[in-house]
């Protein structure tokens, strides 16, 4: 059979068809101005404005489709990326890829959790016990690592009820609020692994239609990102407090100070603030004498 390759002038990224991270990452590269429409019956979706083609499957096979070769770029859960990469090290099997970029979502940990009622004092109470997960890999090298002798049973999912069926003592899984474990009775008592999504890329040399792509793909991303948690603040403040003012700002430089018609005491200042801007800190700058304070959304960001 001739080997599987991508198309030579539009990348090919692999996202989830279903589940926690398709939303994200469709909306990723919405807001990145890439026209894709939602997986319907098609697998493999082509944007109208920007080279690229989607395909959509399950988030277990997204590493080895990019490991492979099959597709140049796939955005995946580093929980499923580091358990592929260690099962492929073990096969000997191991296949170039990169971290291109952490995104900011599909933020969850991979943490062992015990019945409610089973007492816990530290990690040498799991000695000899019976640990079931869906990452075997992840879990045996934690355990390794802390010299601990544990039985590893792999499930592929349902890892949660394994106590109640039996089949195992404690557990290893995916907790993001702790709402499911709280539900069947168990407590996270170790974080073994933090997870979040990724942008992963096949590391062999690209096309220079592809580089070029990836390219622009890459500074779309950043500048979403950066605009995800930024605000543009507009305010007005008393110019004797404007040093306390711009102190309260979180991660602005350089405000711009313009005069208010009319009026010689007070001034406008408006800033782009890179951090999150809470209630407390508008609280704040009210207390320091400013009003008419607004938060605004930024869309993009480029720098
Ligand atoms: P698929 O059918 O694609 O195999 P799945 O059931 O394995 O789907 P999801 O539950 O949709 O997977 O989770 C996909 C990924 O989302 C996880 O591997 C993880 O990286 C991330 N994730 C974020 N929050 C959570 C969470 N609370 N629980 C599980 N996964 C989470
Ligand atoms: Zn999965």
């Amino acid at each position: 059979m001739p080997p599987i390759t991508t198309p030579k002038d539009r990348l090919r990224l692999a996202v989830q068809k279903s589940g926690r991270l398709s939303t994200d990452s469709l909306d990723l590269l919405k807001h990145c101005g890439i026209r894709v429409k939602s997986p319907k019956e098609r697998l493999l979706l082509h944007a109208d404005n920007f080279p690229i083609d989607v395909l959509f499957v399950r988030d277990d096979d997204i590493p080895q489709l990019v490991m492979d070769g099959v597709c140049d770029l796939g955005i995946v859960g580093t929980n499923v990326l580091e358990e592929a990469a260690l099962e492929r090290r073990t096969t000997g099997a191991a296949g170039g890829y990169a971290v291109e970029r952490p995104l900011d979502f599909g933020g969850c940990r991979l943490a062992l959790a015990l019945p409610e009622e089973r007492p816990y004092s530290g990690l040498r109470d799991l000695q000899g016990l019976r640990i079931a997960t869906s990452y075997p890999r992840l879990t045996g090298r934690f355990l390794a690592e802390q010299n601990i002798q544990a039985q590893v049973v792999y499930l592929s999912g349902s890892v949660e009820i394994a106590p109640r069926l039996g089949i195992a003592d404690v557990i290893c899984d995916l907790v993001a609020s702790g709402s499911t474990l709280e539900a069947n009775k168990l407590r996270a008592v170790e974080t073994i692994f933090k997870s979040t999504a990724v942008l992963l890329r096949n590391s062999r040399e690209f096309t220079a239609e592809k580089r070029h792509a990836l390219e622009i793909l890459l500074r779309r991303i950043d500048g979403v990102q950066r605009a995800a948690e930024a605000k543009y603040i507009m305010l007005h403040a008393p110019k004797a407090n404007l040093a306390a003012i711009k102190q309260l700002l979180p991660g602005s430089e350089n405000p711009t100070i313009l005069p208010l018609a009319g009026d010689e005491t007070r001034v406008a200042l408006h800033a782009v603030c890179q951090e999150a801007v809470f209630w407390e800190t508008m609280e704040s700058l009210k207390q320091a004498g400013a009003t008419s304070i607004l938060v605004l959304p930024i869309e993009k960001m480029m720098l």
